[in-house]
């Protein structure tokens, strides 16, 4: 089946389709699963969130010290008191 016969019968879809394709997958996971999936599917999207937050300030380790105030060089050290490019106290 190629991606536009997939939204075809996507699109064919009614709600009598949708409940019965609802209540098989209830018999699959079973209605004592469901929380934990609902839970695994909310984590994944928290990770998710997490990692757009992650890239959206650069990726990887926030610095602890902003840019130096005297020459403007990004500490990523979060421990450092000093600048290590121009020595200048954080
Ligand atoms: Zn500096």
């Amino acid at each position: 089946m190629n991606a536009m016969q997939a939204l075809a019968l996507f699109g064919s879809l009614g709600t009598p389709e949708l409940v019965l394709i609802l209540f098989i997958v209830l018999l699959l996971f079973g209605a004592a699963k469901l929380p934990q999936l609902g839970g695994a599917m909310g984590k994944t999207i928290r990770n998710f969130k997490q990692e757009m937050k992650d890239g959206a300030s650069g990726g990887g380790q926030p610095a602890a010290h902003g840019p130096c105030p005297k020459c403007g060089a990004q500490v990523t050290d979060p421990d450092a008191s000093f600048c290590p490019q121009c020595g200048q106290k954080l």
